[in-house]
């Protein structure tokens, strides 16, 4: 059993980098608030504005596409409180679309996924061919999914709505630094992005959004973020999340590194664990993430015995008042309950070495290989 602590938890945060680490101290012992007209003031606001040439560079848009948020959470309910008259939603979008978007006044349809783990948008164009009247409406689609790594289908999508006057919103946290994202080439009208999913701080995030009808504001005070976000800047978090996105961006060449050690790790579960099924390898899937399913197991207990181990990972199952249940990705793409509750999540960032997917599959092998036959 290893003593060293093995992250493999990418997808729910990332370890800090060293130059957001910097960028978020030297900004914090920087005094001003960058509304403020004197040296301070100015000093700050140049930090924030620096950070921001560094998000628009990462997904190809504007400095001014980029309007600062407390994270993702928040963008995503800034673009699900406008008064839509309907929301297309998949099932398996994150919490933070689907809970703004259920309990708003819009009539929501919910667009199930298919096998492969994409969401099946062909039910925004059976609605609106149907001559159905939708009225002021939006489709929200995450750039990759989080807990399978699953890439969506966000231009095609895009295509077919501007043609058809409905807005699209895409969750793009899990994909940034990890696949080539343009704002343009998406063709989107709103986007988010959270700075601690690419190794800058927490509770820090942005909206990308380049007509601003496209996202009237919903915090609103001071005239902060060109009157879009009311509120002081976070302008230590926001440096932070600056560096972040410029490495982010560098990092993009590494994500071939990235793929060989995740075809490793899974190649290697596979042979230890032949009855172990990758979710949504038939589809096109970043390269961090790998989603493992152990039918017939329980993945709290996986993840626990692999915690005592020292290996971090998650699992994709959703636990609410005390009750465990199969994550709502799992089963809205079809997977049986008894494989969706034995699923697991693996995923790798920028500080994942060799030698951690070694630890890994050792401890694997501990676990659930030949050495212990059973996971209770
Ligand atoms: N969307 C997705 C797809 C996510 O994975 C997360 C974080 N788990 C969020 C949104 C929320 O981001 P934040 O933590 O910045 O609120």
């Amino acid at each position: 059993m290893t003593t060293e602590r093995v992250y493999m938890d990418y997808n729910a945060t990332t370890p800090i980098r060293p130059v957001a680490r910097e960028a978020v101290l030297a900004a914090l012992d920087t005094l001003g608030n960058p509304s403020s007209v004197h040296r301070e003031g100015r000093t700050a606001r140049a930090i924030v504005e620096d950070a921001r040439e560094k998000i628009a560079a990462l997904v190809h848009c504007m400095p001014s596409d980029v309007v600062f948020t407390s994270g993702a959470t928040e963008a995503n309910n800034w673009v699900l409180s406008a008064s839509w008259q309907t929301i297309f939603l998949p099932e398996i979008e994150h919490d933070s679309n689907l809970a703004p978007a259920r309990r708003s006044p819009a009539r929501v349809i919910e667009l199930p996924a298919v096998q492969t783990g994409q969401a099946d948008v062909t039910e925004v164009a059976n609605v609106v061919l149907s001559g159905q009247s939708v009225g002021s409406a939006v489709l929200v689609l995450q750039a990759a999914n989080n807990e399978t790594g699953v890439v969506q289908p966000v231009a095609e999508a895009a295509d077919f709505c501007r043609e058809h006057d409905i807005a699209v919103h895409c969750d793009a946290v899990q994909a940034a630094g990890r696949i080539d994202l343009g704002f343009s080439q998406l063709g989107v009208d709103t986007l988010s992005l959270s700075s601690h999913k690419i190794g800058g701080p927490m509770g820090v995030g942005a909206l990308i959004v380049r007509d601003a009808d496209r996202a009237k504001p919903m915090i609103v005070g001071g005239g902060q973020e060109r009157r879009q976000r009311a509120g002081t800047e976070n302008v230590s978090g926001i440096a932070g999340f600056g560096a972040a996105a410029e490495a982010a961006l560098r990092d993009l060449a590494q994500v071939g590194r990235l793929e060989a050690l995740r075809t490793r790790l899974e190649q290697q579960i596979q042979a230890t664990t032949p009855q172990a099924v990758i979710v949504g390898a038939d589809a096109k899937r970043l390269a961090n993430t790998s989603c493992v399913a152990l039918p017939g197991t329980s993945a709290e207990i996986l993840l626990i015995k692999l915690d005592l181990a020292g290996i971090s990972v998650s699992s994709g199952a959703a636990c609410s008042s005390g009750k465990v249940g199969a994550s709502h990705v799992l089963s809205a793409m079809g997977l049986a309950p008894e494989v969706a509750r034995g699923a697991i999540r693996i995923s790798l960032g920028w500080n994942t070495s060799e030698r951690d997917v070694d630890a890994v599959l050792s401890a694997w092998r501990d676990v659930v290989g030949d050495r212990q036959k059973a996971v209770a």
